[in-house]
């Protein structure tokens, strides 16, 4: 297993990597990108094992429930890249499974076995850049706007296109590519599914990222902590030898690896949106006794609601684990329905939990003065002594929670967490198709007609 200085050494590998309109030339010194690297490694460190043949704990498939759930805390203690492994190798080893194609099964079974063994991580790269969203990938004015194969050769292929929103692209090992969605027949060269490495001749990555800009760190607690760039990755040309793909024009397996990662993203998503709801309860519970106000009507009420979507948004990730599935090859897989509904759930009310939080914190979410700010001998002891809440809070502590309260739900990080609750795996509508395509519809007509009486008295 590599320790987190090894893994900083892995990304001096020649890798194009660019950030606003410049190549980086070492990443992990650069201003912005640098601390996220440094989150990268440190979880390479908490979960290093100097034992010979030692594998990674947050890469091993689970065999049952128990399994699942206890890894869901690990992921939670790990960095997002590590997390996307891992739902990289989960929708890898699924998909082969559900395509059940001999040769494919080999090359995916071998391709995670060195994944694992080299303890490299990989990120996914499934949305095309997509040109016109109402037409198919054929029928695009730019045959590119979806990735395809443009060449091949006797020992692979050539790939082109480009993959966007790719989290912590630019710091993982290898990239996971595979198709966005169902393909038709016709539409061959884009049901193409293939692992590359991140510095393989024509792979370009253009970063994106919220990390805080400023010096002084402290008014930014969760974005200085969890900053992970988000990468544009451009797939210029890019041969990929035969043992590292693992679907080449089989249109009717392209929505296979779709619909794996989508499972598995949301599962992730759905435990992350866990998490934040009870992190938006403690929020407003805290700001709401610093404020003196916890014992008020109208917000006890708005905290009872939040307490209620965090309940049940958790009880959906209990039924999606409590109810998997299994593989043929044993793997145990969450519930489709309580997946796509949990996570529906979460992300669909997370701006009502986080409106609720903005409107008991009140408007120093916004403008409460910097940390720094405290320690200016001329305004510091005032700035403390008029930022006190209710008797016996500190105006320092006051200030602290409504600096947190910003940077996870009002600054760059905030409205990153905003959009990515929404978009990531799929927007909303993504998760509503799948649940409806599990709920027992069926079942569902016959109990209202039974209920009315109608069942055997007209009603079909
Ligand atoms: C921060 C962040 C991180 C992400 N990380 C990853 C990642 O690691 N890997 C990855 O592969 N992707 C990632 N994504 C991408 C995410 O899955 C997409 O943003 C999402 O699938 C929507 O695609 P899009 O952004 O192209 O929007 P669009 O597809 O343009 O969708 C916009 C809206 O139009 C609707 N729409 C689109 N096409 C149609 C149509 N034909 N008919 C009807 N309605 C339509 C959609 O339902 C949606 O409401 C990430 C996104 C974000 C924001």
């Amino acid at each position: 297993m590599m320790t987190g200085a090894q893994y900083r050494a892995s990304l001096d590998d020649g890798r194009s990597i660019f950030f606003e309109g410049e190549r980086v030339k070492h990443l992990p010194d650069h201003p912005i990108l640098g601390p996220a690297v440094d989150t990268v490694a440190r979880c390479y460190d908490r979960f290093h094992s100097a034992a010979p043949g030692a594998e990674s704990p947050l890469m091993s498939v689970a065999r049952s429930a128990a399994d699942l759930k206890t890894r869901l805390p690990l992921l939670h203690e790990a960095d997002l890249v590590a997390h996307v492994t891992y739902q990289s190798i989960m929708t890898l080893t699924t998909a082969a499974t559900r395509v059940g194609d001999g040769r494919y099964t080999e090359r995916v079974a071998a391709y995670v076995a060195g994944v694992r063994a080299r303890d490299l991580r990989v990120t996914e790269c499934i949305t095309d850049a997509k040109g016109d969203r109402g037409l198919s990938p054929g029928k695009q004015p730019d045959p590119d706007a979806y990735t395809r194969v443009v060449e091949r050769r006797p020992d692979g292929v050539v790939v082109r296109g480009a993959k966007l929103h790719i989290s912590g692209a630019c710091l993982g090992h290898e990239l996971m590519v595979i198709p966005t969605k169902s393909m038709k027949p016709g539409e061959e060269p884009y049901a193409i599914a293939c692992a590359v490495p991140v510095n393989a001749p024509g792979v370009k990555i253009v970063n994106t990222s919220y990390a805080p800009r400023h010096a002084d760190t402290r008014d930014f607690p969760f974005s200085a902590r969890n900053s992970c760039p988000e990468g544009f990755v451009i797939l210029d040309d890019v041969f990929v030898p035969s043992e590292r793909v693992f679907l080449d024009g089989e249109v009717q397996h392209a929505g296979v690896f779709a619909h794996a990662l989508g499972l598995w993203e949301r599962l992730g998503g759905l435990s992350f949106l866990v998490e934040e709801a009870d992190q938006l309860v403690g929020f407003a519970q805290l700001i709401a006794e610093a404020n003196g106000l916890a014992g008020v009507g109208h917000i006890r009420e708005k905290i009872s609601e939040m307490i209620i979507h965090a309940t049940l948004v958790r009880a959906a990730l209990e039924a999606a684990i409590g109810n998997c599935g299994f593989g043929t090859d044993g793997a145990a897989y969450p519930d489709e329905l309580f997946t796509n509904a949990g996570k529906y759930l979460g992300a669909a009310n997370y701006h009502q939990m986080v409106r609720h939080l903005h409107d008991i914190a009140g408007g120093s979410v916004l403008t409460a003065p910097a940390i720094a700010d405290l320690e200016n001998t001329e305004v510091g002891p005032l700035v403390k002594k008029y930022m006190a809440g209710a008797a016996g809070v500190d105006g320092g502590y006051r200030m602290r929670l409504f600096h947190a309260i910003r940077d996870l739900t009002a600054d760059a990080y905030g409205g990153w967490k905003f959009v990515t609750n929404i978009q990531a795996g799929g927007g909303l509508y993504a998760q509503r198709i799948v649940t409806r395509k599990h709920y027992d519809l069926d079942g569902a007509k016959r109990k209202a007609l039974t209920s009315a009486g109608l069942l055997n008295g007209g009603g079909h």
